[in-house]
């Protein structure tokens, strides 16, 4: 391998670990020489790193102060809001992308899950999940008895960002409404978020994800759950207990709510 390959090889599998640890709330990296590069966020020493704090998205306000514009319009289906977003040009990935990944599942999910924004595999398919993480998405829907076709899959972003970067405020500004109408449109019992960038785009707040796990929120009145990403899921074997338990809680509030 040329040593320029190798280089931007390593590059970009030390950016993936640490995007890994970001995406499961840890501000602090843990860097420990000599150490499998595998490691879980729990071992090692830590040493912070700057690079990956948490943005701050509660300091953008979401959903609070403005919202969605004036003339932002209400649709009577998805299909039609699809139709009439899928060639946005809001933000600047929409000069990058190659599909535009609205989502997919049922219009009428009464449970709806929320990831961060389309990979590689979902730019050139159009389709959300289906990397991956995806499969390991739909082996999570599988033990709770449901298809991606029962549920609603999305994202907070509809375009891919160049590289899998995090999504940036202004991006997220743009296309929160887009999210916010297909929930309207839906009206899900329960939405999970996927991951840190979902919990704190919905929830407009950056408290870690380990924190905001294990309690029920509420994202314009529907409760929200908040678990670990499947992305992370593969990488970190030790998550896959607690979402496995996040996933039983939403499922009894599912059914609760689907019974009154
Ligand atoms: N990760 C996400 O957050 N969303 C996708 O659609 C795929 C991978
Ligand atoms: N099982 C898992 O491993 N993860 C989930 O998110 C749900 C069920």
């Amino acid at each position: 391998m040329a040593a320029n390959d190798e280089l931007s090889e390593i590059y970009h599998l030390a950016r993936r670990a640490l995007e890994c640890q970001e995406q499961l709330g840890h501000k602090e990296i843990i860097f420990e020489a000599g150490h499998k590069s595998d490691a879980g966020p729990e071992s090692g020493v830590q040493a912070s790193s700057a690079d990956v704090q948490s943005s701050s998205y509660n300091q953008m306000s979401l959903l609070n102060e403005e919202p969605s514009g004036p003339g932002e319009p209400e649709y009577n289906s998805l299909e039609e809001h699809r139709a009439a977003i899928c060639n946005c040009t809001k933000c600047s990935l929409s000069q990058t992308r190659t599909k535009f990944v609205y989502g997919a599942g049922s219009p009428r999910a009464k449970i709806v899950f929320i990831g961060e924004a389309p990979g590689r595999d979902e730019d050139l398919q159009g389709e959300p999940f289906v990397g991956r993480a995806g499969k390991l998405l739909d082996n999570i829907l599988t033990a709770i008895k449901f298809t991606r076709r029962d549920v609603y899959i999305g994202n907070i972003l509809k375009c891919r960002p160049p590289e899998n970067r995090d999504p940036q405020p202004e991006e997220i500004r743009a296309c929160m409404p887009h999210l916010i109408e297909q929930i309207r449109l839906i009206k899900p019992l329960v939405i999970c978020a996927l991951g840190r960038i979902a919990a704190h785009c919905l929830l407009d707040t950056t408290t870690p994800l380990g924190k905001l796990r294990g309690t029920w929120h509420s994202f314009q009145g529907i409760p929200l759950i908040v678990t670990y990403h499947p992305a992370a899921l593969l990488r970190f074997q030790q998550y896959k207990r607690p979402t496995w338990e996040d996933m039983q809680e939403l499922m009894v509030r599912y059914e609760q709510l689907n019974q009154g």
